[in-house]
């Protein structure tokens, strides 16, 4: 055998074991040359009569993340360029048969006649996990590092080396679609009670432990392969399918609004599959599958969610000439909602933080969030009290601001203030040492303009979180005009320890997260005031892949700070800046109705004490004209809540606020929740093709208004066809 990613040996019992090693990387990934690699291990372990079985095990700390994306995005483009050359049926077939390599590869393992078991320690996901459920028998370590499961969806696949087809026949056809719905990383005993694993024991002992089960005469046939097989909810046509699958049906329109062709394809395979034989079940995913590959989602996606969102946490935007800072201590002032929030994921990767703010108590009150968050994790059984004990240990809470010395980074969120922060930044400045880096978190303030109040503009940035800080994955980070590089890479390093993903932009208004999202809010206020029904702007929201409707997200972020928005934005820039239209609406909630949002319970909606909240009636009396809800065209009210989250990121872009169409994209989804299926809000203009889009807007202006108007530079672009992402990689050549 020829193997440089595997090592293989044989015990004297006649039990092989394949320890997948690949060199050079940190991870296992399944490549072609793994895939050649375990095709003759197989065929090894048949010719030898020697060999009882063999335990397919990792060299790493971790199993396998699964297939390489980057090998599949080659798939798609020589399909391209066969069907250039020779045509859509000789790539097609060239498709199909190069994207059901590793379905094979699999399915030769599980019927060679040897057994064959996985000993998983670590992350074990999609591709590998499918190797795993190939194998006849799977042994678990106990570790708290170790997850398995199948999340292809979350890029716009579906598991398609067998997977919809081995899960769907070891549990129930709800309990399996849900599975591959949701993509979720799945603990040890979990996987084991829902019939994924056959067992779990500790790290040391998983491949002693399989091979004990080859040589007790562990089966060489899968449960799917014995004559009286039954699926485990027996025939798709039966009472029990009936109970099954009609509402499957509703669940998948209901979560995806038949926006992700790969959770369409999932519904096929296994309902098709369920009634074939495993190799033709097998042929049946394959079909979906690479249907499914070729798809502009799964390109988008797997662009934006997987490549691109590695690059950028891997610190694509870092400075190449600043050595990697090592931080150990931050500071945080301000322990409000934010500086606690900032203060509990610091001390949670592991920094020490000093929190401080105006007294003793209110610092305490901040540090007491981290308490409430870790304990939350303790009930749920995701933390011990040790980690508690050690995390609260870190933070400092004071109102002593001599504690700051010594700090790489200071963080403030204190009140959104140009004076307060002013006041702030002066304070700290005296006692910080000459390289440490001060970040302001102001959501709305210039950058540039706060850096005036420091002496010292070449080390002050800004570090943009959202709230709430300990779930939301992104971070902006602001260039002030002053801004110097090592400050930029001490942010990224930060951000990086505190495993959230930055991106990088210029210091402009709004920066660029929160300006598309005011466009969202904005679009939703503009369509009541048109005259259209609040369920109905909230329903084109979700429709067009929103995770929430503009009203419903107003009403989190609050109506009376959208209003002191509109007051602020009037104020600085002009009365042409701000939409009357909207100012009326949010002046009669908040001033005439008292209506803040969920914060007091009255926004758009009601938020009763008891059940669930429900859209205000007295919207209807708000609206400045009334239009028939059937003269409504349903599919351009959700154009236009895309459309105008997408200009705004293209003005972004033009204005040089964001540089890098990675950025708006990974932003974008990881900030606001952009549609992920379009691949984010730039993604969204590069697959339609910017000249359709430039014509959508002109068509929308004409109806809408001047909002909807192209900026020149997108107008330019869709002029010489070109694309964000063709003209980034130009400029960067
Ligand atoms: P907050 O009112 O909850 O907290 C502000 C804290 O700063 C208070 O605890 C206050 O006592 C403290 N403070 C005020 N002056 C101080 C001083 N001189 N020294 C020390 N501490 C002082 O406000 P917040 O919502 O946490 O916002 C803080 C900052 O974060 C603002 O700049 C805001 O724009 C920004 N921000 C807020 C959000 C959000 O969703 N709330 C999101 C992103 C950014």
């Amino acid at each position: 055998m020829n193997l440089t990613n595997f090592r293989f040996e044989t015990d004297a019992d006649g039990v092989a074991l394949a320890t997948w090693d690949m060199p050079g990387r940190s991870m296992n990934v399944v490549t072609p040359e793994v895939m050649d690699e375990l095709n003759q291990i197989v065929d090894a372990v048949v010719a030898d009569a020697a060999i009882k079985g063999c335990v397919i095990t990792s060299g790493k700390d971790t199993f396998s993340g699964g297939a390489d994306l980057t090998m599949l995005q080659g798939l798609g483009v020589e399909h391209a360029r066969l069907s250039r050359e020779r045509g859509e049926e000789e790539a097609m077939r060239f498709f199909f048969e190069e994207s059901r390599r590793l379905t094979l590869l699999y399915r030769k393992l599980e019927t060679c006649g040897k057994p064959f078991a996985a000993a998983v320690h670590g992350t074990c996901l999609g591709g590998a996990f499918e190797l795993a459920l190939a194998c006849h028998h799977r042994v678990l370590s106990d570790d708290d590092k170790t997850r398995v499961g199948l999340p292809e969806i979350k890029v716009g696949l579906f598991p398609g080396a067998g997977g919809t087809q081995r899960v769907a026949r070891l549990m129930q056809t709800g309990d399996a679609l849900q599975m591959l719905f949701k993509g979720e990383q799945i603990r040890p005993l979990m996987a084991r009670n829902m019939g994924l694993a056959h067992a779990v024991a500790p790290r040391a002992e998983i491949v002693a432990k399989a091979s004990e089960w080859i040589k007790a005469g562990g089966s060489a046939v899968a449960p799917w392969d014995q004559p009286k097989f039954k699926a485990p909810s027996g025939k798709v046509y039966s009472p029990a399918g009936m109970m099954t699958w009609p509402p499957a049906n509703a669940i998948y329109r209901r979560e995806t609004h038949d926006n992700y062709p790969a959770a369409k394809a999932i519904l096929h395979a296994v309902y098709e599959g369920l009634q074939l034989p495993m190799d033709l079940a097998l042929k049946v995913e394959s079909r979906y599958f690479a249907k499914i590959l070729r798809s502009p989602e799964a390109a988008a996606m797997i662009r934006t969610l997987f490549l691109s969102m590695g690059e950028l946490n891997k610190g694509a935007r870092r400075p190449k000439g600043v050595g990697a800072v090592s931080l150990k201590k931050v500071g945080v002032v301000g322990a409000g909602f934010m500086g606690a929030g900032i203060a509990y994921v610091s001390a949670n990767a592991g920094l020490e933080v000093v929190l401080v703010d105006q007294s003793a108590e209110a610092a305490e009150k901040g540090k007491a969030y981290a308490h409430k968050l870790v304990s939350d994790q303790i009930m749920k059984g995701r933390a011990k009290t040790a980690d508690r004990d050690a995390l609260l240990s870190r933070i400092t809470a004071t109102s002593d601001y001599a504690a700051l010395a010594g700090c790489d980074l200071v963080v403030e969120a204190v009140f959104e203030d140009p004076k307060v922060k002013a006041e702030v930044i002066a304070k700290v400045e005296a006692v910080i040492g000459p390289d440490a880096i001060f970040a302001s978190n102001t959501s709305t303030l210039p950058i540039s303009g706060l850096a005036k109040a420091s002496s010292r503009s070449a080390q002050f940035i800004g570090i943009h979180f959202f709230s709430p800080v300990e779930k939301m994955m992104l971070v902006e980070i602001i260039m002030g005009e002053a801004t110097g590089e090592r400050a930029l890479a001490v942010a990224l390093d930060y951000v990086r320890a505190i495993k959230k993903t930055p991106i990088v932009v210029n210091d402009a208004r709004g920066f660029f997260a929160n300006r598309c999202v005011g466009a969202y809010i904005l679009e939703g206020h503009l369509m009541l005031a048109e005259g259209v029904p609040a369920a109905m702007i909230e329903n084109a929201g979700r429709q067009a892949g929103m995770p929430v409707g503009p009203l419903s997200l107003n009403d989190e972020v609050g109506v009376d700070l959208a209003l002191k928005i509109v007051k602020a934005t009037k104020a600085q820039v002009g009365e042409a800046a701000v939409n009357p239209h909207q100012e009326r609406l949010l002046t009669a909630l908040v001033e005439g109705e008292g209506r803040l949002g969920r914060k007091n319970r009255k926004g758009f909606y009601d938020y009763p004490e008891q059940g669930s909240k429900k859209l205000w009636p007295g919207l209807r009396d708000l609206q400045e004209t009334k239009v028939d809800p059937d003269s409504v065209d349903f599919s351009e009210l959700k154009q236009r809540l895309l459309v105008t989250q997408a200009l705004e990121a293209a003005r972004t872009v033009g204005e040089g606020v964001v540089t890098d169409p990675r950025e708006a994209d990974v932003g974008s989804i990881l900030g606001f929740g952009f549609a992920p299926f379009t691949g984010g809000a730039l993604s969204y203009i590069d697959f339609m093709g910017a000249a359709r889009f430039v014509e959508l807007c002109r068509t929308l202006e004409a109806k809408h208004g001047a909002r909807f108007a192209p900026p020149a530079t997108l107008v330019a672009m869709a002029e010489r066809g070109g694309t964000f992402y063709g003209e980034a990689a130009k400029k960067a050549a």
